[in-house]
C-alpha cells in the first residue's frame, strides 16, 4: 500500500492559486487611521511595491519566478503521507492523507512565503528585513530564506517563546540573524509596553509593532518589514501546499476528498493547504473545511469579524478579520504559533461567507492527540499541528460512527521537535486546560471600541 505519494521537481506547481478572484462576497479594504481606504502607496514605507501589488491583486493564478522554485526544490514538492498507522490504531475507514510540511529546513510550512518575501525583497533593492517571532518558527523561516539570499534579517521574538525557547533563537542565529526578545529597548513601541508593564510576556502585537518601527525609522530606505501570516500575499505564496497535494492525490487515485483541515492562528497553513479546495467547493464540491484554532484564543470561533489594527501600537492599517481586539494577550499555551489576535481577512471572510466550520481545541487535547499519533505514525507533530491532528481523530471517529469511508486531507504544519520543553510539561501534568473566560475576552474587545464595523457581506449560498 503506498503511504507516501511524491513528485518530482518537474511537476511543481509553477503558479500560485489567489482565491481573491474567487470568493462571492468581496474582501473589505484595510483603511487607514482617517477611516478611509487606504492605496498602495500607503503601504510602501513597510514593504516593497512588488510585493504590495501580490497584496492587493485579484488575478486567479500568479506566476511563480523561476528562482523562487530553484531555492523551494531544497524540500518541495513535499511529501504527501497516508496515515495508515493512526487510521488502523483507530479501526476507521477514513483514508487520512497529510502533508508534511516539516521536512523544510526550518521544520514548517513558513519557508514558503518566507523565500517568496525574501526574494522580492531583494528583487526591489531591499537589504534588510525586520519581523517578529511568536514561537519562533517564522523568525527561523525568515532568517533561513535571509541568509540563502543574502540579505540581513533582524528578529523581534515573543519575550515568552524567547525564555520557553532558545533553540529556535540558535537556529536563528545560525542562519546569520539578529533576535531579540520583545518587548525590548529597541523602540518607542517595546520601551512605552516595558514602563507600562514590565513583567509582560509579550505578545504578537507587541512584536509586530516593534519591527515595523525598525523597517520605517531607517533612513536609508534600505529596511522593510515582513509578516510571516495574515496578509493576502503570504496566503498566496502557501497555496502551492494544497496545489500539490490536489496533484499527489490525483495520482494516488483519489477522485474526491469529504474534509479539509488545517490549524490557524493568522491562517496561512491553513489557507495555503485549503484553498485550492474552497475554490472547487465555491465551484459546487461537497467539501467540508475545518480551521482549528485553541480555546484558549478562539478568534473564529468566538470573536466579531470587523475592523482592527493588526498590532497593539497601531501601525498597521485596518484589517477587516475576525480579531480578539489588538491588546489581547494569550494566555501562555504552548502553541506559540496560534496565539495572534487576528485572522487572515482571506479566511476571515470565508467563515462569513460560510464556506469554512472553524473549531476549537483545548490544549490538554490536543497533547493527547500529538501522542498519540507519534507513538502510531512514529512523527512528533508541532503544538500547533496538534490542533489539526485532535481535528482529524474526531473526524476519523466519526467516519467510523457513521460507516463512511471518508477521505479526509490535512496540513502537518510543523515538526515538534524544538518543542519538546511543551512535551515535557504536558507528561509532567504541568499543563491544564484554559478557554478564553467570557470576561477575559469581553475585556479584549473593548479595545475595539470607535473602530470602524465591517460590513457582514455574504451570498447566503453555503
Ligand atoms: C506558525 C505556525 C502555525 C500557525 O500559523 P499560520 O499562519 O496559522 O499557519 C501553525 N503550525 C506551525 C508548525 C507553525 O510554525
Amino acid at each position: 500500500m503506498a503511504v507516501k505519494v511524491l513528485l518530482n521537481e518537474d511537476e511543481i506547481p509553477r503558479q500560485w492559486y489567489n482565491l481573491a478572484a474567487d470568493l462571492p462576497s468581496p474582501l473589505q479594504p484595510p483603511l487607514g487611521p482617517d477611516g478611509k481606504p487606504i492605496g498602495p502607496e500607503d503601504l510602501a514605507p513597510v514593504f516593497p511595491m512588488n510585493l504590495i501589488e501580490q497584496e492587493v491583486s485579484r488575478e486567479r493564478w500568479i506566476d511563480i519566478p523561476e528562482e523562487i522554485l530553484e531555492i523551494l526544490y531544497r524540500w518541495r514538492p513535499s511529501p504527501l503521507r497516508r496515515a495508515v498507522y493512526l487510521e488502523k490504531a483507530l479501526n476507521t475507514p477514513a483514508r487520512i492523507y497529510y502533508k508534511d510540511e516539516g521536512v523544510s529546513p526550518p521544520g514548517s510550512h513558513k519557508p514558503n512565503t518566507a523565500v517568496a518575501q525574501a526574494w522580492y525583497n531583494k528583487q526591489f533593492g531591499i537589504e534588510r528585513i525586520t519581523t517578529e517571532t511568536g514561537a519562533g518558527q517564522w523568525g527561523s523561516a525568515l532568517a533561513f530564506a535571509c541568509a540563502i539570499l543574502g540579505l540581513k534579517c533582524k528578529v523581534y521574538m515573543v519575550r515568552i517563546s524567547f525564555d520557553q525557547k532558545p533553540f529556535r533563537k540558535l537556529m536563528m542565529n545560525v542562519w546569520g540573524a539578529e533576535c531579540v526578545a520583545s518587548p525590548s529597548m529597541n523602540t518607542q513601541a517595546g520601551r512605552d509596553v516595558l514602563a507600562k508593564h514590565p513583567d509582560t510576556p509579550g505578545s504578537l502585537g507587541i512584536a509586530i509593532s516593534e519591527a515595523i518601527e525598525d523597517a520605517v525609522s531607517d533612513r536609508s530606505g534600505k529596511t522593510r518589514y515582513s509578516l510571516g501570516s495574515v496578509l493576502n500575499h503570504v496566503m498566496l505564496h502557501q497555496t502551492i501546499i494544497g496545489l500539490e497535494a490536489k496533484k499527489q492525490l490525483a495520482k494516488i487515485g483519489e477522485k474526491k476528498v469529504d474534509v479539509v483541515i488545517g490549524c490557524a492562528g493568522g491562517g496561512s497553513n491553513f489557507a495555503g493547504l485549503a484553498f485550492p479546495f474552497v475554490a472547487d467547493k465555491i465551484n459546487g464540491a461537497r467539501i467540508e473545511i475545518i480551521p482549528v484554532e485553541p480555546s484558549s484564543c478562539p478568534t473564529l470561533t468566538r470573536a466579531p469579524f470587523t475592523y482592527d489594527h493588526g498590532d497593539v501600537a497601531k501601525m498597521t492599517p485596518l484589517l477587516a478579520m475576525h480579531t480578539l481586539g489588538h491588546e489581547f494577550v494569550s494566555p501562555p499555551i504552548h502553541a506559540g504559533g496560534l496565539r495572534y489576535h487576528g485572522m487572515s481577512p482571506l479566511v476571515s471572510q470565508a467563515v462569513v461567507e460560510g464556506l469554512l466550520t472553524p473549531r476549537s481545541m483545548d490544549q490538554l487535547h490536543c497533547y493527547e492527540s500529538a501522542l498519540f499519533w507519534a507513538r502510531t505514525e512514529g512523527y512528533i507533530p508541532a503544538p500547533e499541528t496538534s490542533h489539526a491532528i485532535a481535528a482529524v481523530i474526531e473526524e476519523a471517529k466519526k467516519a467510523r460512527e457513521e460507516g463512511k469511508e471518508k477521505v479526509i486531507l490535512f496540513n502537518w504544519s510543523g515538526h515538534g521537535l524544538m518543542d519538546l520543553s511543551g512535551y515535557a510539561n504536558y507528561m509532567e501534568g504541568k499543563l491544564v486546560d484554559y478557554p478564553l473566560p467570557e470576561e477575559e475576552l469581553q475585556e479584549s474587545l473593548r479595545s475595539l471600541e470607535g473602530l470602524p464595523k465591517a460590513p457582514i457581506v455574504k451570498t447566503g449560498r453555503w
